[in-house]
């Protein structure tokens, strides 16, 4: 044996010392095949549930560039895909994967060497009629993020602000600033008890008989 070269199996992750051809039909080959066409299976079925509905993540909440393992085409791809503004489509990559040119090619051999069932077939891929229409949703869901992002960070920043303005009451010790509170304390709840707060402490410091 000698400078020959035994095939190796992928999905068995061992050396094929049998026929190639008798190997496919091997208990352990057969688990491997339904273990992980199986768990292929369940990532394509959860990406698939984002094609109506996209999934939009910021990019410091998730592993943003993960990978995922393609059996039909043997090689990682990205399992998500990044956009602009910090924003991750999460399964964007497994989806555009799964409707590209290379895995539609790869799937006939793949199933036919290793065993696949016919009717799981179309289970492996994703219409390109389907990639679009996540795309078109794609767009709208980005924008929707954004929008959010923006609401997000002026609330922070009127917060900010208001945190400010009490403080500078507080050090200040004075009824003056009043008016510049009252003008803030309007949007949250949470502005409300920092209000509340300064006012506390504002009365603690007048004494009795200068109720703010
Ligand atoms: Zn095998
Ligand atoms: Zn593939």
């Amino acid at each position: 044996m000698e400078g020959v070269e035994l095939p190796f199996c992928e999905l068995c992750q061992r050396t094929v010392f049998d026929s190639r051809r008798g190997h496919v039909y091997t208990s352990c080959h057969r688990k491997a095949v339904t273990r992980i066409t199986n768990r292929f299976l369940a990532k394509v079925t959860e990406a698939r549930q984002c094609i109506s509905s996209p999934r939009v993540a910021r990019l410091e909440d998730v592993t943003a560039y993960a990978m995922f393992w393609c059996p039909v085409c043997s090689c990682e791809a990205p399992r998500h895909s990044t956009a602009a503004n910090r924003a991750v489509l999460l399964a964007a990559g497994i989806l555009e994967h799964c409707a590209g040119a290379k895995h539609r090619r790869s799937l006939p051999r793949f199933c036919h060497e290793h065993r696949v069932a016919k009717e799981l077939k179309d289970n492996f891929v994703v219409d390109e009629s389907d990639y679009h229409k996540y795309l078109e949703a794609a767009v709208l869901a980005l924008s929707e993020f954004e929008r959010k992002c923006k609401d997000e960070i002026m609330q922070e920043n009127r917060e900010n602000q208001l945190r400010e303005n009490i403080k500078e009451i507080i050090i200040q010790g004075s009824t003056k600033p009043v008016v510049v509170l009252a003008k803030h304390v309007t949007s949250t709840a949470a502005a409300a008890a920092a209000a509340a707060t300064a006012a506390t402490t504002l009365n603690s410091r007048l004494g009795p008989g200068r109720r703010f």
